[in-house]
């Protein structure tokens, strides 16, 4: 398994606030949030970054879309909307190095750009 510091999260050896977790899936809290709301929803497999998913792994960011979504409806904010975003490698912006979604809202965000 990775060691990222999302690993350590999943391996509960550093505290997170987690909001949601199935047997694919955890989703917590962002420590440094960019909007009012800030959740990151990270597979339970080992994937550094979009570049390294296979086929057969095309599952994994339905899986991350479907668990932001139902989130997104259970908190209520669904109909106003939100934004999902995967950061890759350095230009994309990415710092963790394990697949994660970023669920941004609960502001207007504006179209394009970053959050
Ligand atoms: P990215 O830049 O797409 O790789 O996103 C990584 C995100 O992880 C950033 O938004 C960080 O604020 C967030 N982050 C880093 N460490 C932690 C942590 N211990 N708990 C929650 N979020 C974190």
């Amino acid at each position: 398994m990775g060691d990222t510091i999302f690993h350590r999260i999943m391996r509960r050896e550093i505290p997170a606030d987690i909001v949601y977790e199935d047997e694919d899936v955890i989703a917590f809290r962002d420590i440094a949030p960019q909007a009012p709301v800030h959740v990151l929803f990270v597979p339970k497999v080992d994937v550094a970054t979009v570049n390294d998913l296979q086929p057969a792994q095309a599952a994994i960011v339905g899986r991350l879309a479907l668990a932001a979504a139902a989130y997104a409806k259970r908190e209520g904010f669904a109909e106003r909307g939100y934004r999902l975003v995967v950061n890759c490698n350095g230009d994309g912006g990415q710092t963790v190095y394990q697949l994660h979604m970023h669920l941004l809202a609960g502001a207007p965000l504006g179209h394009f750009g970053t959050p």
